[in-house]
Formats: C-alpha cells, structure tokens, sequence
C-alpha cells in the first residue's frame, strides 16, 4: 500500500515529488501511457531501476497450455497472456564515464508529473554522478491520442557544471528480462524470451525490429527515429542485432548548454498482413509523427483532451482528493478505450500485465457505462469488438451444448482462457451484460445503426443462450441454475439474482429488437414461437426471497447457508480466497463483492424501495469487498438507499485504489473497473443517474462534506450538465438547437430541459435512513472522510 500521501492533491495533475524505489513498480502503473492500441508502463527512461517493464499492443499475445490435474470436457486447452513487446522508451545516458542510475550518485531531486489535460508524463530530474558531475534532465512522454500507433519522447539534458561528455543511447529491445512470477492468481504467467527476431533494420538515425510470436504467430514491428539539437560535432550512429536496435547521440556541452533529442516511436502488429507490409507500416507512422514534429503531437494531444474533457469532466467540490482521483480515474479510462478500436478493453487497460492482459465483464459492467455517457465512439467500438468474437462464443456454446453465444469469462481475442470453471465460464452473466451494455449506449446515444447491424444478433444470440442455459419447472417457472453469479465466494448455484434479473432484460430486450428488424430476424432464424419463448422465460423468471427475513436470496437458499466465522478471521487473512479453501468460502454467508447489491444497482426497476434498505443491510453485513469491483457498487447503493456518508468513503475507496495502492497489487496495472467506479459512484450514486426504463433519471443528494458536484452526460449527440448543490439541482443543456429537448426525471418531478434555460430545482429532504449499515468486523472502507470544511 502507498501509505502516505504519495501524490499531492492537485486538481489536474498526478505529482511524485520524490523517487520512492519501494513503490517503483506501483508508479509505473499509475504513470502508464496508453491510447487503447499502445501502452507504455511509467518505467523511467533509462530502463533501471525498475519494478516491472512494460510495453503492450492491445490484443498482441502468446499462446500457452493450460495444465489440469485433472481435465474434464469442456475445459478450455490454452489460454493467451499478453506479451510485453519491444521496449521503444529506453533512453540510457552516460555523463562523461558514468551511467546515469538513481541508485548511484547523489539524486538531487527528482519529480514526475502525469498531467491529465496535456496527456503527457513529464519527468525531471537532477542528478550528481559518483564522480560529482551535475546534470538535469528533463523528458516528456505521450502515446498519441490522433495517431494512434505513434508515441513520442522528448528528451533534455542540460550540464549544471562542466563541459561534460554526453552519451545518449536511445534503443528499441526486444524479450526484456522480466521479474519472477508470484503465486497469486490475479498476476500474470511470465513467457520467457517470447518473440523471434524476423529483421532488423538501421539508419543513421533510427532503426526498425520485426519479431514473431512463437505460437500465436502474431508479428510485431517497433521502429524508431531522432531528431537531435544539439551544440556543433554532435554525433549520431546507429546499430542493430536480432533484439536490439541502438541510436547513439554523442557530443560535448558547456554549462548551461542543452542537447535535445526526440525520440519518434511506431507500433505496428498483425496476424495476416506481410513482414514488408508492416515494414511499411510503421515506417509510414514515423513520417506522419516527424510531421507534425514534437510541438504539433503535443498541440493534437492537447485539442483531444480539451474535447474529451468539456464533455466528461466532473467538478466535485469539498474532497479534493476525490476531485483529483475521478480526474485520474477518466483519464485512465480513456486511454484504455480512446482507440482501442475493436479490439477489447482489458481489466488493466494497457497498464500492466495483471490478468494476463484478460477482457472481463468488467468492461461491459463498469468501463462502458462510462465511456457511454463520456466517449461513446469507443463503446461503438468495444461492442464491434464484442461481436466480432461471436464465431467462438457460439462455438463454445456448443461444446457445452447449449444455444446461442457463450461469450468467455476472459480473454484477449475471443475463446475462453479460464481454467477455473466455477468463476470462469460458470459466471455466465457476462452475456447479459454485454446485452445490457449494448441497450445502454443504443439508449444514450440513439445510434439505431449499430443496433441493425450487430445489436440484433447479440441480442438474438444471448436470449438463445439464456433459454437453452434455463429450464421452467412444473410449475412454469423459469431457473437458471448451476451458474456464478458476480460474487466469486458463492459459485455454481441456482437461481443467481443478478444473472436472472439480467437475463430477463436480456430476453426481453431481444424479443423487443426483432419486432423492429423483422426481416433481419427472420435471416437469423428467429420465428414468433422463439421469440415468444423468450418473453414467456422472462415473464416468469424466478427470483429467490427469503419470506422470514423479508430478504432477497442473493442465490437460492443462500440465507440459509453457514454463516463466516467474521469474528475469527484476522486482518491479514484477507482476501480469503489466498487463505482458505474455496470449498468452505461456497458453503458459507461470505461475500468477495457486490452480487445481490449490483442487481439493485443495475436492475434497480425491479426492487421497491423498503426491499433496498433491508437487502442493502443484509449484504452489508456478509461483504468483505476482496475484489476492487465492489465499493462502487456499494457506494451506489448506499446514496440510494438513504446513506450518503457511507456511500461517500465507499467513493472514495473506488476513486482512491490505485492512487493509494489499496489492494497491493497496484504493480500489476491499475483497476480498471474501480476506477471507472469513482465515476459510477459519484454520478450513479450522489447524481443517482439511472437509465433503466428507456429513459433518464436522477436523484441527487450530496453527502455533508460535499458542497458541489458538477457533471456532464452526452445524451443524444446533446450535452446534458447536471449541478448539484446541497439544496439544490440545475441542468443545462449544450450543443443543441431550439427545438431540442431532454426529458428526465429528477426524484419524483419530471422535468423537460432545452438548450434556451437551465432548469433548477430543490433537492428533497433525504427519508430517515434506518439503522446504521454494519460491514464485517475489520472491512469498514478502507478510508476515512476528508475533514470537513468550516
Ligand atoms: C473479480 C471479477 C473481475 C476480475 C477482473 C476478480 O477478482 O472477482 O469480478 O472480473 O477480478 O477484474
């Protein structure tokens, strides 16, 4: 865990004002560049010291075997890890005789700036060699928001006294060495040496590596070049071998003398196309940065993100850190989505290789619906991505011999990579929520296109799925049964609540789409007794409740299962599933995260107010929050069901993740899901957004330390502004004309807002909220509120 305040609270900007080697690895997730295609860990420039190199193309992977003890039919053979490719970032640096190394010498200071609204990692640093030589440095990332294979550094040293020698030495490596695995499930299995070199290429200034994947057969090309400034006789040479290519810049400065170096770097990857095809291809993507050169790449970033910020930010006043975490949260999201182009968005993002670089639920459940209301050409292109698999998952739901699709519980490219079936292919919500993700955006966003195109057959194929999965009893209600919902400590059970209520939207959703698309449907089969099967499914679908404790089962017969010994587990036996046997987490009233909670979150239509307090403190009471998908999830449901506090440090929990290391594993990557939660739980919590009925609605209420929270939706191609004040709510519309109108509802009122007037209106006193909520003993949040300001 970061333990002090390791990143000073800044509105716009995330600041390491000192190099804390203990927490090397966790920085470098949090500096991580990405733009959804290329990803650049925060690594320093000069390679070492590091926690863990990192270089990632979204969708480039490995193959590797998944060993069983024991194999049962069904269980998917291999699975993909992402693979850390060709490190372009290193920029060694020798100061007369002497590497530049922070663990040598006298570091004299040292700060690194991610900077949210340039979209640049910004470095300087200065530095006394062992043979007390003094330089500064100062360098500049970006991975390009506008050309989306294109990352560039720019790169300064300047001589505090001297003259001095300089040698900077800019390289292109290929199969880094990579630190040893740990045994916790949620990293990622290390591939030894995984590429093969195929070319290598060098110019004066530059040089190109080809390599290839041994069994996937993925082709990979980095290429370099430099433009140098520098005093006269600077020298520039390059050289290449199999997994190295290096540029070398050799001069002598005066003090107070600069040499500047850009470093242009391009990615290129493909199953199909050619080794000279993608020779081209990153070679054309280095002309077209040398271009704009550095000061136009950094002026495109800039623009990208003005635009990106005017429709997605969110003000929030009275918790700075909180406005400084959802900042960082959204950037994150952005650069995990911006152009990831049908490709998928992974539950790190390109941060780190945690989870082997796997796609979950996550995405559909917790990134999209942000990136829906923020930036929804990229859930457009994520949902392509979702379809374009569709081959595999109806493939895979015949092995199981079942209907439909059978979309995986992870992956990278489309087949099934979990080998643990109880919380892999088990958790077969995800094709709900895929569905859902899809009614979410064609809702928001209108786009009826997408809906013909690829909406009506995912619909088509889920509902199919769904009606295969379940079965009506003689009584003629429908079960889904021997499923996994989203609590992985309850696994294989009956009746789930979450997936049931999902899927029932689901087979709704699909029986609606093909009345609207008649012909379409009619190609892919679907005849009115389908169609109607679905509706029949879903009318009758069966939702356990507990009649004794006036409680919803979070599966069937859950409340009557053994209670977890709380008071007997110790701190540091958690997260449980590292300390004890699934077998006894299955059996027991014990919750990893928010299952029965995020049914009321998403399906929140389908409870009555009284049935959310008592389930909200019920599960309350059982959740140990052992996955970062959860306080959000909490935190939502917390400001609807009447507490605004607890809903608040829940918050900030989900914003606070990754910023405060606060499930240790930070090193792998950051939480994508969490950090998209910080939104979540600010707009969906104290905003109470909604969307379940085809429409909007709100219910504001800020938490006492709150005095503002201000955000934007897209909705419609227009710009909805929500401003929330402790007693009050105004919303605004943009980007319309006078004939635009959005109708919404704001707590119980419905209100029509034009692009002419904004509308204000009272926020209602909030209801006397019941008893306090209780979590487990020892997993209140993790964070306490911020003081509050007088
Ligand atoms: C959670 C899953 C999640 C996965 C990837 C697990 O710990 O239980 O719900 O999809 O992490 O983030």
């Amino acid at each position: 865990m970061i333990r002090e305040r390791a990143y000073p609270v800044d509105p716009w900007h995330v600041r390491e004002t000192r190099l804390d080697m203990d927490v090397l690895a966790q920085s470098e997730s949090v500096f991580a560049l990405s733009n959804g295609h290329v990803g650049l860990r925060g690594n320093l420039d000069e390679g070492e010291p590091h926690g863990l190199p990192g270089t990632y193309l979204n969708s480039f992977y490995e193959l590797r075997p998944l060993p069983y003890a024991e194999a049962g039919y069904g269980f998917p053979e291999s699975g993909q890890t992402i693979v850390n490719v060709t490190n372009g970032k290193l920029i060694r640096l020798l100061v007369d005789d002497e590497p530049l190394d922070v663990r040598y010498g006298e570091l004299l200071s040292h700060e690194r700036i991610l900077d949210l609204r340039a979209g640049t990692l910004h470095r300087d640093l200065h530095w006394r060699s062992p043979a007390g030589r003094e330089v500064k440095v100062r360098s500049t990332r970006l991975v390009s928001f506008t050309q989306r294979s294109v990352a560039a550094i720019s790169y300064e040293v300047e001589a505090v006294d001297g003259p001095l020698r300089l040698i900077v030495q800019s390289e292109l490596v290929a199969n880094e060495t990579l630190p040893p695995q740990s045994n916790d499930p949620r990293v990622a299995a290390v591939l030894e040496s995984p590429l093969q070199s195929e070319e290598e290429l060098t110019t004066p200034d530059g040089g190109q590596l080809i390599h290839r994947t041994k069994v996937s057969g993925l082709r990979v090309a980095a290429a370099m070049e430099h433009e140098v400034h520098g005093p006269d006789r600077t020298t520039i040479e390059s050289e290449g071998y199999e997994d190295w290519v290096r540029t070398t810049i050799a001069c002598v400065i005066k003090p107070g003398e600069k040499l500047r170096v850009v470093k242009y770097l391009t990615y290129g990857w493909s199953s199909r196309r050619s080794l000279p095809a993608l020779r081209d291809q990153v070679g054309a993507a280095l002309a077209g940065a040398r271009l704009d050169g550095w000061d136009g790449l950094c002026r495109e970033q800039r623009g990208y993100l003005d635009e990106f910020w005017d429709a997605a930010d969110v003000r929030v006043e009275g918790d700075p850190e909180v406005q400084q975490a959802v900042r960082f949260g959204l950037f994150h999201v952005l650069q995990a989505g911006a152009r990831a182009e049908r490709r998928p968005i992974s539950a790190k993002g390109l941060t780190g290789p945690g989870y082997d670089g796997h796609a979950f639920w996550d995405t559909e459940m917790f990134v999209l619906p942000v990136l829906t209301y923020t930036q929804p050409s990229a859930v457009r292109n994520a949902l392509h991505w979702r379809h374009s698999t569709l081959e595999l998952a109806q493939e895979r739901a015949e092995t199981l011999n079942l209907k439909g699709a059978a979309f995986p519980w992870r992956t990278i490219e489309g087949p099934e990579s979990s080998g643990y079936w109880p919380a892999g292919t088990a958790a077969f919500h995800i094709a709900a929520d895929i569905a859902d993700a899809l009614r979410r955006y064609v809702l928001v966003t209108g786009d009826t296109d997408l809906e013909r195109e690829i909406g009506l057959e995912l619909l088509v194929e889920t509902a199919r799925l769904w009606r295969s999965i379940g079965h009506h009893d003689r009584h003629g209600r429908f079960h889904i049964d021997g499923v996994t919902g989203p609590d992985e400590y309850t696994a294989i059970k009956n009746d789930n609540v979450y997936t049931n209520l999902m899927a029932q939207r689901n087979l709704l959703a699909a029986a609606e789409v093909v009345m609207r698309y008649r012909e379409d449907a009619f190609h892919l089969g679907v005849t009115d007794e389908e169609a109607a099967s679905w509706r029949d499914a879903a009318t009758s679908m069966h939702v356990p409740y507990d009649d004794e404790l006036e409680v919803h089962q979070q599966v069937e017969g859950f409340t009557r299962l053994q209670e977890w010994d709380f008071a007997h587990t110790p701190a540091e036996k958690y997260p449980l599933l590292l300390h004890y046997p699934y077998f006894d987490l299955y059996r027991k009233q014990v919750i990893k995260q928010a299952d029965l909670v995020l049914a009321m979150h998403w399906r929140g239509d389908a409870f009555t107010p009284e049935e959310k307090v008592r389930n909200f403190l019920y599960y309350e009471r059982r959740t140990v929050r052992d996955s970062s998908l959860s306080a959000c999830t909490q935190a939502v449901l917390a400001a609807e069901v009447g507490y605004p506090e607890l809903a608040h440090t829940y918050l900030r929990e989900a914003a606070l993740m990754d910023l405060h290391d606060l499930n240790e594993n930070t090193r792998d990557g950051v939480h994508m899901a969490s950090l998209a939660g910080a939104w979540l739980a600010l707009v969906g919590g104290l905003g109470g957004l909604r969307d379940h009925d085809g429409g909007l609605s709100f219910a504001p209420r800020l938490s006492s330390r709150l005095s503002r929270l201000e955000f934007s939706l897209q909705w419609r191609g227009l710009a909805l502004r929500v401003d929330v004040r402790p007693h009050q709510t105004t919303y605004s519309l943009r980007h319309g004309g006078p004939d635009d109108v959005v109708e919404l509802r704001h707590h119980d009122q419905v209100l029509r807002v034009t692009c002419d007037e904004p509308v204000t209106v009272p926020v209602p006193p909030a209801n006397p909220s019941g008893p306090p909520p209780e979590q487990p003993p020892g997993r209140s949040p993790l964070l306490r509120l911020p003081e509050r300001e007088e």
